[in-house]
């Protein structure tokens, strides 16, 4: 089984009740964090896990949202990491990730020179390990499987989504997309799609061009779910709502995507979280 845990279902705008874009994935021992919005860590907090046991860090673009809590995962990790020559966290991302991640820690040049004079058991910076990826496999550790492939978010380039695959289980993370074959090649026959979505009817009806330029870069909630039909996974999750979702407009939303996808679909709060068991979904 593999568990998915929505930790922020929120987007670019300030939302009181919902963290930016991420989400946790346990698959047995292995923790894998998909992305780190604002916010990332009280989440991780409220479901018990700190930055110290996350496994990998994967990201699937670079966009602010979907980036916004780097710096403050990578510090808190390494300070509330205490065995001595602690192994380096392994950031995965597309190519530009290493790029981030260095100035990153340039940004918190001064915090890192701080801690370092002040802790003598704090003998070398965060450490850190990026590995930059257009497709293919990018993970293969203790029964765990994890695939990349190029998704359509332009003009944001590259951006990739990833497949988990545990104990027969298989999740697939998305990120931002329109409807592509990258995407189509990557989710065939998962047990679950989790998709970012906007409404695209009420986005176009907004008196701002701004507002209105995202729907030509993200899947509307009925093309996430005519990608999850068209890939025979067993479960659509959709996060990233914009604009917010808001309490007791679930149905209307789930009934949008159920109108092209008949199976599981699931959607809601922060920390609202999804097992994901062996055969659902349609073999690969
Ligand atoms: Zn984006
Ligand atoms: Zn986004």
């Amino acid at each position: 089984m593999i568990e998915v845990t929505l930790l922020g279902t929120g987007s670019p705008m300030p939302d009181p009740n919902r963290a930016g874009p991420s989400t946790l994935v346990r698959a047995g021992e292995q923790i894998f964090l998909v992305d780190c919005g604002r916010g990332v860590q009280q989440r991780m907090a409220a479901v018990g896990c700190a930055a110290n046991t996350l496994t990998a860090l994967l990201l699937t673009h670079l966009h602010s949202d979907h980036i916004a809590d780097l710096g403050d995962l990578i510090i808190t990790r390494w300070i509330s990491t205490f065995t001595p020559d602690p192994s380096p966290l392994p950031i995965i991302g597309p190519p530009g990730t290493a790029e981030v991640v260095e100035a990153t820690l340039k940004a918190f040049g001064p915090d890192i020179g701080y801690r370092l004079a002040h802790h003598s058991d704090l003998t070398a910076p965060p450490p850190v390990q990026v590995f930059e990826y257009t497709g293919g496999v990018v993970w293969d550790h203790d029964g765990t499987l994890i695939t990349a492939g190029p998704t359509d978010h332009r003009p944001v380039t590259p951006t990739i989504g990833f497949r988990i695959e545990y104990d027969d289980a298989s999740v697939v993370l998305a990120g931002d997309t329109v409807p592509c074959t990258g995407l189509d090649e990557l989710a065939c026959g998962a047990g679950a799609l989790v998709h970012t979505v906007i409404r695209e009817d009420l986005v176009e009806s907004m008196p701002l061009q701004r507002i209105r330029d995202i729907c030509g870069y993200h899947s509307s909630v009925e093309q996430a779910a005519q990608t999850a039909a068209r890939t025979g996974v067993g479960i659509l999750i959709l996060t990233h709502y914009v604009p917010a979702l808001i309490p007791g407009q679930e149905e209307d939303w789930r009934s949008r995507a159920a109108a092209h996808f008949g199976r599981q679909i699931e959607l809601g709060n922060d920390l609202h979280r999804v097992d994901v068991h062996p055969g659902v979904g349609t073999a690969r």
